[in-house]
Protein backbone atom coordinates (compact mmCIF):
# COMPACT_ATOMS: atom_id res chain seq x y z
CA UNK A 1 0.00 0.00 0.00
CA UNK A 2 2.75 1.99 0.59
CA UNK A 3 5.26 0.94 -2.23
CA UNK A 4 7.78 3.52 -3.57
CA UNK A 5 6.81 6.00 -0.60
CA UNK A 6 9.12 7.97 1.73
CA UNK A 7 8.27 7.69 5.33
CA UNK A 8 10.71 9.58 8.43
CA UNK A 9 9.88 8.52 11.85
CA UNK A 10 11.10 10.17 14.60
CA UNK A 11 12.12 8.46 17.66
CA UNK A 12 12.36 4.99 15.90
CA UNK A 13 14.75 3.66 17.84
CA UNK A 14 12.42 1.93 20.43
CA UNK A 15 8.74 1.77 21.75
CA UNK A 16 6.14 3.38 19.50
CA UNK A 17 8.45 4.50 16.90
CA UNK A 18 10.03 1.76 16.39
CA UNK A 19 6.66 -0.18 15.80
CA UNK A 20 5.53 2.59 13.83
CA UNK A 21 8.85 2.05 11.27
CA UNK A 22 8.42 -1.66 10.97
CA UNK A 23 4.63 -1.59 10.05
CA UNK A 24 5.57 1.26 7.08
CA UNK A 25 8.18 -0.98 5.70
CA UNK A 26 5.32 -4.10 5.81
CA UNK A 27 3.38 -1.99 3.87
CA UNK A 28 6.33 -1.19 1.38
CA UNK A 29 7.79 1.98 2.64
CA UNK A 30 11.23 3.23 2.54
CA UNK A 31 12.15 4.60 5.98
CA UNK A 32 14.46 6.93 7.88
CA UNK A 33 14.61 5.65 11.23
CA UNK A 34 15.36 9.24 13.40
CA UNK A 35 17.06 8.52 16.69
CA UNK A 36 19.02 10.59 19.14
CA UNK A 37 21.35 8.42 21.92
CA UNK A 38 20.60 4.35 21.03
CA UNK A 39 22.61 3.16 18.45
CA UNK A 40 22.80 -0.38 19.22
CA UNK A 41 18.58 -0.25 19.20
CA UNK A 42 18.31 1.54 15.99
CA UNK A 43 20.77 -0.85 14.14
CA UNK A 44 18.37 -3.48 15.07
CA UNK A 45 15.64 -1.95 13.82
CA UNK A 46 17.77 -0.89 10.32
CA UNK A 47 18.16 -4.74 10.08
CA UNK A 48 14.69 -5.75 10.72
CA UNK A 49 13.73 -3.34 8.40
CA UNK A 50 16.07 -4.44 5.39
CA UNK A 51 14.86 -7.95 5.93
CA UNK A 52 11.15 -6.62 4.78
CA UNK A 53 13.46 -5.79 1.21
CA UNK A 54 12.41 -1.91 1.26
CA UNK A 55 15.21 0.78 1.68
CA UNK A 56 16.39 2.25 5.18
CA UNK A 57 18.45 4.74 6.89
CA UNK A 58 18.72 5.47 10.11
CA UNK A 59 19.77 9.14 11.47
CA UNK A 60 21.01 10.84 14.41
CA UNK A 61 19.13 13.53 15.45
CA UNK A 62 17.81 15.42 18.11
CA UNK A 63 14.78 17.14 16.74
CA UNK A 64 14.60 20.37 19.22
CA UNK A 65 17.29 21.25 17.12
CA UNK A 66 16.50 23.24 14.15
CA UNK A 67 19.51 22.61 12.19
CA UNK A 68 20.00 19.26 13.31
CA UNK A 69 16.44 18.42 11.02
CA UNK A 70 16.67 20.46 8.89
CA UNK A 71 20.13 18.18 7.60
CA UNK A 72 18.26 14.78 8.71
CA UNK A 73 15.83 15.94 6.18
CA UNK A 74 18.40 16.99 3.42
CA UNK A 75 19.91 13.43 3.64
CA UNK A 76 16.67 12.34 3.33
CA UNK A 77 15.48 13.55 0.44
CA UNK A 78 18.95 12.95 -1.35
CA UNK A 79 18.77 9.36 -0.24
CA UNK A 80 15.02 8.70 -1.06
CA UNK A 81 14.40 11.93 -3.27
CA UNK A 82 10.94 12.93 -1.65
CA UNK A 83 9.12 12.65 1.80
CA UNK A 84 5.78 11.16 1.75
CA UNK A 85 4.76 10.57 5.26
CA UNK A 86 6.29 12.14 8.48
CA UNK A 87 5.64 10.53 11.57
CA UNK A 88 6.37 13.29 14.68
CA UNK A 89 6.77 10.46 17.45
CA UNK A 90 9.69 11.40 19.36
CA UNK A 91 8.83 12.30 22.74
CA UNK A 92 10.12 12.07 26.66
CA UNK A 93 8.37 12.95 29.68
CA UNK A 94 10.22 14.09 32.90
CA UNK A 95 6.72 14.23 35.00
CA UNK A 96 6.68 15.93 38.49
CA UNK A 97 4.07 18.12 40.47
CA UNK A 98 3.99 21.49 39.11
CA UNK A 99 5.12 22.80 42.37
CA UNK A 100 8.38 20.70 42.28
CA UNK A 101 8.88 21.22 38.92
CA UNK A 102 12.23 22.42 37.65
CA UNK A 103 12.60 25.30 34.69
CA UNK A 104 14.61 22.67 32.53
CA UNK A 105 12.33 19.77 32.97
CA UNK A 106 9.19 22.09 31.78
CA UNK A 107 11.44 23.05 28.69
CA UNK A 108 13.21 20.30 27.31
CA UNK A 109 9.69 18.21 27.39
CA UNK A 110 8.27 21.51 25.55
CA UNK A 111 11.03 21.34 23.07
CA UNK A 112 11.58 18.29 21.86
CA UNK A 113 7.67 17.14 21.95
CA UNK A 114 6.13 20.07 20.98
CA UNK A 115 8.89 22.14 19.29
CA UNK A 116 10.27 19.03 17.71
CA UNK A 117 7.41 18.40 15.58
CA UNK A 118 7.28 21.99 14.60
CA UNK A 119 10.86 21.65 13.46
CA UNK A 120 10.03 18.37 11.71
CA UNK A 121 6.99 20.00 9.61
CA UNK A 122 8.68 22.81 8.97
CA UNK A 123 11.55 21.35 6.93
CA UNK A 124 9.09 18.46 5.24
CA UNK A 125 6.28 21.70 4.60
CA UNK A 126 7.92 22.55 1.33
CA UNK A 127 8.58 19.32 -0.10
CA UNK A 128 5.12 18.12 0.40
CA UNK A 129 3.41 20.97 -0.38
CA UNK A 130 5.74 21.17 -4.21
CA UNK A 131 4.21 17.37 -4.95
CA UNK A 132 0.70 18.07 -3.62
CA UNK A 133 0.67 15.22 -1.66
CA UNK A 134 2.07 14.19 1.98
CA UNK A 135 0.88 12.92 4.94
CA UNK A 136 1.76 14.20 8.46
CA UNK A 137 0.88 12.13 11.29
CA UNK A 138 1.63 13.43 14.94
CA UNK A 139 1.23 11.29 18.02
CA UNK A 140 -0.31 12.89 21.31
CA UNK A 141 -1.22 11.55 23.97
CA UNK A 142 -5.04 11.24 25.86
CA UNK A 143 -2.81 13.57 28.67
CA UNK A 144 -2.92 16.14 26.33
CA UNK A 145 -6.73 15.56 25.86
CA UNK A 146 -7.39 15.90 30.01
CA UNK A 147 -4.59 16.87 31.89
CA UNK A 148 -3.00 14.72 34.04
CA UNK A 149 -1.85 15.62 37.08
CA UNK A 150 2.16 15.24 37.27
CA UNK A 151 2.59 16.20 33.98
CA UNK A 152 2.33 20.20 33.47
CA UNK A 153 4.89 19.92 30.89
CA UNK A 154 4.03 16.94 28.87
CA UNK A 155 0.36 17.34 28.97
CA UNK A 156 0.73 21.18 27.72
CA UNK A 157 2.84 19.92 24.79
CA UNK A 158 0.45 17.24 23.93
CA UNK A 159 -2.59 19.63 23.66
CA UNK A 160 -0.08 21.70 21.65
CA UNK A 161 0.41 19.50 19.43
CA UNK A 162 -3.23 18.78 18.76
CA UNK A 163 -3.71 22.47 17.92
CA UNK A 164 -1.14 22.46 15.79
CA UNK A 165 -2.25 19.69 14.13
CA UNK A 166 -5.77 21.45 13.13
CA UNK A 167 -3.53 24.23 12.39
CA UNK A 168 -1.25 22.22 9.83
CA UNK A 169 -4.42 21.02 8.30
CA UNK A 170 -6.14 23.68 7.84
CA UNK A 171 -3.10 25.50 5.93
CA UNK A 172 -1.96 22.60 3.81
CA UNK A 173 -5.38 21.30 2.89
CA UNK A 174 -5.92 22.67 -0.24
CA UNK A 175 -2.52 21.10 -1.29
CA UNK A 176 -3.38 17.61 -0.54
CA UNK A 177 -1.24 17.10 2.69
CA UNK A 178 -3.19 15.81 5.70
CA UNK A 179 -1.99 16.26 9.07
CA UNK A 180 -3.41 13.82 12.08
CA UNK A 181 -3.13 13.58 15.42
CA UNK A 182 -2.88 10.14 17.57
CA UNK A 183 -3.71 9.87 21.02
CA UNK A 184 -2.26 6.63 22.48
CA UNK A 185 -3.26 6.22 25.81
CA UNK A 186 -1.34 3.87 27.86
CA UNK A 187 1.42 1.78 26.05
CA UNK A 188 3.64 -0.64 27.08
CA UNK A 189 7.15 0.78 26.54
CA UNK A 190 10.40 2.15 28.36
CA UNK A 191 8.26 5.27 28.83
CA UNK A 192 5.68 3.59 31.31
CA UNK A 193 8.06 0.69 32.26
CA UNK A 194 9.16 2.87 35.80
CA UNK A 195 5.26 3.90 36.37
CA UNK A 196 5.01 2.28 40.40
CA UNK A 197 2.66 -0.56 40.29
CA UNK A 198 -0.08 1.63 42.22
CA UNK A 199 -0.42 3.84 39.49
CA UNK A 200 -0.37 1.14 36.67
CA UNK A 201 -3.00 -0.80 38.40
CA UNK A 202 -5.05 2.54 38.98
CA UNK A 203 -4.68 2.95 35.07
CA UNK A 204 -5.76 -0.34 34.42
CA UNK A 205 -9.25 0.42 36.45
CA UNK A 206 -9.78 2.90 33.63
CA UNK A 207 -9.92 0.78 31.10
CA UNK A 208 -12.80 -0.15 29.15
CA UNK A 209 -10.55 -3.01 27.25
CA UNK A 210 -9.23 -4.37 30.42
CA UNK A 211 -5.59 -4.62 29.00
CA UNK A 212 -2.68 -1.86 28.68
CA UNK A 213 -2.03 -1.04 25.13
CA UNK A 214 1.14 -2.38 22.30
CA UNK A 215 3.12 -0.13 20.47
CA UNK A 216 1.43 -2.25 17.82
CA UNK A 217 -1.97 -0.97 18.58
CA UNK A 218 -0.55 2.73 17.66
CA UNK A 219 1.41 1.61 14.50
CA UNK A 220 -1.99 -0.39 13.15
CA UNK A 221 -3.96 3.46 13.09
CA UNK A 222 -0.45 5.17 11.82
CA UNK A 223 -0.26 3.03 9.26
CA UNK A 224 -3.52 3.41 8.20
CA UNK A 225 -3.58 7.29 8.14
CA UNK A 226 -0.54 7.15 5.95
CA UNK A 227 -2.12 5.74 2.97
CA UNK A 228 -4.45 6.94 0.44
CA UNK A 229 -7.60 4.95 2.13
CA UNK A 230 -7.47 7.70 4.67
CA UNK A 231 -7.03 10.47 1.84
CA UNK A 232 -10.27 12.25 3.19
CA UNK A 233 -9.01 12.55 6.54
CA UNK A 234 -7.22 15.37 8.18
CA UNK A 235 -7.35 17.70 11.74
CA UNK A 236 -8.54 14.74 13.43
CA UNK A 237 -7.56 13.47 16.82
CA UNK A 238 -7.52 9.30 17.18
CA UNK A 239 -7.43 7.89 20.56
CA UNK A 240 -5.92 4.44 20.57
CA UNK A 241 -6.69 3.68 24.52
CA UNK A 242 -8.37 1.04 25.02
CA UNK A 243 -11.80 3.19 25.65
CA UNK A 244 -9.87 5.04 28.29
CA UNK A 245 -10.82 8.22 26.72
CA UNK A 246 -14.38 9.17 25.34
P1 LIG B 1 10.18 5.57 24.34
O1 LIG B 1 10.04 4.09 24.34
O2 LIG B 1 10.76 6.24 25.53
O3 LIG B 1 11.01 5.99 23.02
C1 LIG B 1 11.25 7.35 22.78
C2 LIG B 1 11.88 7.50 21.42
O4 LIG B 1 12.06 8.91 21.17
C3 LIG B 1 13.26 6.88 21.33
O5 LIG B 1 13.43 6.36 20.03
C4 LIG B 1 14.20 8.07 21.55
O6 LIG B 1 15.48 7.92 20.94
C5 LIG B 1 13.43 9.15 20.86
N1 LIG B 1 13.81 10.50 21.28
C6 LIG B 1 13.69 11.05 22.52
N2 LIG B 1 14.14 12.31 22.50
C7 LIG B 1 14.57 12.57 21.24
C8 LIG B 1 15.13 13.69 20.59
N3 LIG B 1 15.37 14.83 21.24
N4 LIG B 1 15.43 13.59 19.27
C9 LIG B 1 15.20 12.45 18.59
N5 LIG B 1 14.66 11.35 19.16
C10 LIG B 1 14.35 11.42 20.46
O7 LIG B 1 8.76 6.28 24.11
P2 LIG B 1 7.37 5.69 23.56
O8 LIG B 1 6.60 5.21 24.73
O9 LIG B 1 7.61 4.80 22.41
O10 LIG B 1 6.68 7.04 23.09
C11 LIG B 1 6.64 7.44 21.73
C12 LIG B 1 5.68 8.61 21.59
O11 LIG B 1 4.39 8.22 22.02
C13 LIG B 1 6.06 9.82 22.44
O12 LIG B 1 5.75 11.02 21.76
C14 LIG B 1 5.16 9.67 23.64
O13 LIG B 1 4.94 10.88 24.29
C15 LIG B 1 3.92 9.11 23.00
N6 LIG B 1 3.03 8.41 23.93
C16 LIG B 1 3.46 7.30 24.61
C17 LIG B 1 2.57 6.65 25.48
C18 LIG B 1 2.95 5.42 26.23
O14 LIG B 1 2.15 4.97 27.05
N7 LIG B 1 4.10 4.83 26.02
C19 LIG B 1 1.29 7.17 25.66
C20 LIG B 1 0.91 8.31 24.97
C21 LIG B 1 1.79 8.92 24.09
P3 LIG B 1 16.73 7.21 21.74
O15 LIG B 1 16.36 5.76 21.81
O16 LIG B 1 17.90 7.45 20.88
O17 LIG B 1 16.77 7.85 23.07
Amino acid sequence: MLKGKTAVVTGASRGIGRAIALKLAKHGANVVVNYRNSVDAVQEVVKEIEALGVKVLAIQADISSYTDVENMIKKSVEEFGSIDVLVNNAGITKDGLLMRMKEADFDSVIDINLKGAFNCTRHVAAIMLKQRSGRIINISSVSGLTGNAGQVNYSAAKAGIIGMTKSVAKEFGSRGVTCNAVAPGYIQTDMTEDLPAKVKDTIMGTIPLKRLGRPEDVANVVAFLATDEAAYITGQVINVDGGMVM
